[in-house]
């Protein structure tokens, strides 16, 4: 006789086996699945039937019951993945029990096997696909106390910003109470009470009901500088969301309305998590358009010098403005394309087209010579920049919408 058998023999007339548990332990064994396996060797071995199960604790024999501990309503979903957590004294029997018989290929596991017929036993009940590949919901079911968890997986939506007021761009917590609320920020938990994110996540988190957000962008502007033009591209990730059948159109509209001439999204459309690590790893060229004001006055015959830089590779030291928290390092990067327009005496307007990574403010300040070559070095004035609009992020996917 088979050793295996001989083995279960003995487990048996100790312990209450289900045929679900001896199924998943003989694959060779013919039969279209685990129960009707687990039926046929105990009837070689003349065993006795059993639902109460010392492997399983009978969880194979009351699926239908267990999968109405479910509580789904609260949640809107229509894909799942079934994870299960066993307890710590089911483990200790499945280790003994494959422990004993030997492990040969084919053995299903307990946690497997629970995923899968209690899987089936949730889709037929409630009527959602299990689908692992691209699942909206990940349930956990844990054999200590048969009861589930659900964790509802992000929503991934892309869209470009434009910003027309100085803030920040990513969420910023108060630093007293780490976003709690407290009287230093009149309870709202925010040091700065408005960033792009906080437009976005207003209006994302009350629709979805959602817990957090994340803002992956490609980049990000100075504070005060603007973004115009066809907007800086990003994917924001809500966690856990409670709904997500959501019309972005109309959460588009009221972003919009919300951040009314200071933040507006030109497009929002669904996205990935795969998208949103391209976007933070990007290393798109950028559009400037650069207001700048020259100590002595500059006139238009004076800007011509300007066209030396055009094309140049800018030798860059980290900027003195943010050697506080950056590597004292050179970069070198290229202007790609200057236009020049007088604007006043002492103000002229520079749109700079630059590689990823190039410091406008130091390209024309010249940072003290730490960038070169530099505007004011070209000009022999020191000339600076007033106010900073970013035009142009050049990749991400275009606004279709
Ligand atoms: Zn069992
Ligand atoms: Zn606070």
């Amino acid at each position: 006789m088979d050793p295996r058998m001989k083995a279960l023999k003995e487990i048996a007339e100790k312990y209450p086996i289900c045929d679900e548990c001896i199924g998943r332990l003989f694959p060779y064994v013919e039969g279209k699945n685990n129960r009707e396996r687990g039926r046929k060797v105990r009837e070689i071995l003349g065993i006795k039937e059993s639902e109460e199960c010392y492997f399983c604790r009978g969880i194979f024999s009351r699926l239908d019951e267990i999968a109405k501990n479910l509580d789904i309503y609260q949640y809107e979903f229509e894909t799942f993945i079934l994870g299960t957590r066993l307890d710590p004294e089911l483990i200790k029997r499945e280790e003994m029990l494959l422990d004993t018989l030997g492990v040969v290929e084919g053995v299903e596991s307990l946690k497997k096997n629970i995923n899968r017929e209690l899987g089936k036993k949730i889709s037929e009940i409630y009527g959602k696909k299990y689908d692992p590949k691209n699942p909206e919901m990940e349930i956990i079911f844990r054999t200590a106390d048969e009861r589930f968890e659900l964790h509802p997986k992000p929503l991934f939506l892309y869209g470009r910003y434009r910003k027309y007021a100085p803030m920040p761009q990513s969420k910023w917590p108060c630093r007293y109470c780490k976003g709690r609320g407290c009287p230093k920020c009149d309870y709202t938990g925010r040091q700065w009470k408005e960033t792009v994110e906080y437009y976005l996540a207003d209006v994302l988190i009350g629709v979805t009901l959602g817990k957090e957000t994340k803002l992956h962008a490609a980049g990000r502007e100075d504070i005060d500088a603007r973004m115009l033009g066809t907007g800086r591209p990003f994917v924001i990730e809500v966690e856990a969301p409670r709904r997500r059948k959501i019309n972005l159109e109309e959460v588009k509209r009221e972003i919009n309305a919300h951040g009314e001439g200071k933040v507006e999204v030109l497009c929002l459309e669904w996205s990935s998590k795969k998208e949103a690590r391209e976007l933070k790893q990007e290393r798109f060229n950028k559009v400037y358009l650069a207001h700048i004001r020259c100590k002595g006055g500059i006139t238009k015959e004076e800007l011509e010098k300007l066209k030396e830089l055009e094309g140049r590779v800018i030798e860059q030291r980290t900027p003195t403005r943010i050697l506080h928290r950056r590597k004292d390092k050179v970069r070198k990067r290229r202007v790609i394309r200057l236009e020049w327009k007088v604007t006043g005496s002492h103000t002229f307007d520079l749109l700079i087209e630059a590689e990823h990574g190039l410091y406008i403010r130091e390209l024309v300040s010249g940072d003290d010579g730490r960038t070169k070559p530099s505007v004011s070095e070209i000009l022999g004035k020191e000339c600076f920049v007033e106010l900073l609009d970013v035009l142009e992020v050049k990749g991400g996917r275009p606004c279709t919408g």
